[in-house]
């Protein structure tokens, strides 16, 4: 798809279509199945201030928690018990856990679980990115945000955006599934933007891609600006699953912070991964990215039932897979059998 086509689709030019075919695409790969992956969420400290997030350093109304190692094993232990394949130790980008705390940490949960692990921990040195794959990560997410370096940098103060593209490069070799994403509708990005974005990011040949709206934060510098449309983010992930029919896409939170139902349908529309939180009662609340994180009352067992209900009443199936990226499978992301048709491949079963 080029910049014109990508523009005309964001703006609704033909949803029945951009709908059905990144429908049509996910069930071709991926069947029914959507990959359960447990979040624990176990530092909210954050060296960076970025404008848009809730844990920015300069918020000084967070409540800010740090788990320490055998906490963090207990929450990561509940994947494998509640029906989950995946881990994933997510944080603000805090410097007080070393890198060897973090690969004691990786390197237990895969002694006792038969789990994937994917980290998700801002801007670490290769060093430390390279212990962690020798110990069995198996995944790191880094979203780049926005494309535009401008802008980039205007919003996370301090970053530069080719850091962010180096460090991808450096996960990519050192054997990582490497994720990233874009936030979409942040104030002031225009729709050829995020097409450029869109178009950017399958540039990159990802094996997981998370885009969710963008939610405006009350204690941050962008508390006045609206909400990301829900509509124009499930727009961007059908055309990312079309353009990216390997890649795992996750139903993210976000975009149950700005419409209940908006998961469900991302589910229809391409997303092929949910990732609830496993993080503990106690500290989860203040793990407030943006308004509606981590908010429900449920304890963990309990939100765990209520995802599950929510696939199967979206038609699809809870999957324990690790759910590894097919991509890794096929080569490129745009690959098809000798047929025309996107080939499945050889797929992990249920
Ligand atoms: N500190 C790590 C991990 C953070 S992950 C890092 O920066 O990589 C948190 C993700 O939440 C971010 O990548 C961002 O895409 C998303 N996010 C943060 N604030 C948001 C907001 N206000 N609205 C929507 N998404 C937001």
């Amino acid at each position: 798809m080029n910049l014109s086509e990508i523009t005309a689709l964001l703006s609704g030019a033909d949803d029945e279509w951009l709908f059905a075919e990144a429908g049509r695409v996910r069930r071709l790969v991926f069947g029914r199945d959507v990959y359960m992956r447990g979040i624990v969420e176990f530092s909210n400290h954050c060296i960076n201030s970025c404008l848009y997030c809730g844990l920015r350093r300069s918020n000084s109304r967070v409540q800010r928690y740090r788990m320490d190692p055998p906490e963090i094993l207990r929450a990561a232990d509940l994947a494998g018990r509640l029906g989950m394949g995946s881990v994933v130790l997510q944080s603000g980008d805090d410097f007080y856990y070393a890198g060897p705390s973090i690969a004691r940490v990786i390197r237990e949960i895969k002694r006792s679980q038969d789990v994937a692990i994917t980290l998700s921990l801002g801007d670490r040195t290769e060093d430390d990115l390279r212990l962690w794959k020798a110990c069995g990560a198996d995944r790191y997410l880094l979203k780049i945000e926005t494309f535009n370096q401008k802008y980039f940098e205007r919003l996370r103060p301090g970053c530069r955006i080719t850091d962010r593209f180096r460090r991808i490069e450096v996960l990519r070799n050192l054997g990582y599934e490497v994720g990233s994403g874009v936030i979409t509708g942040l104030p002031g990005a225009t729709p050829d933007l995020m097409a450029s974005d869109i178009i950017r990011l399958t540039a990159l040949n990802l094996d997981m891609i998370a885009v969710g709206p963008f939610v405006p934060h009350p204690d941050t510098p962008l508390a006045t600006e609206p909400a990301g449309d829900t509509m124009h983010a499930l727009r961007c992930l059908a055309i990312l699953r079309i353009t990216n029919p390997y890649a795992n896409m996750p139903a993210v939170s976000a975009l149950a912070s700005v419409n209940r139902d908006a998961r469900a349908q991302a589910l229809q529309c391409g997303a092929n991964v949910l990732m609830p939180s496993l993080t503990p009662e106690d500290v989860r609340r203040h793990y407030s990215i943006y308004p509606g994180k981590n908010s429900d009352p449920l304890i963990t067992a309990e939100r765990i039932t209520l995802c599950k209900k929510m696939i199967e009443a979206a038609g699809y199936f809870p999957s324990a897979a690790k759910g590894f990226s097919p991509r890794r499978y096929h080569g490129q992301n745009t690959a098809r059998n000798e047929t025309g048709h996107y080939d499945p491949g050889t797929q992990e079963r249920r």
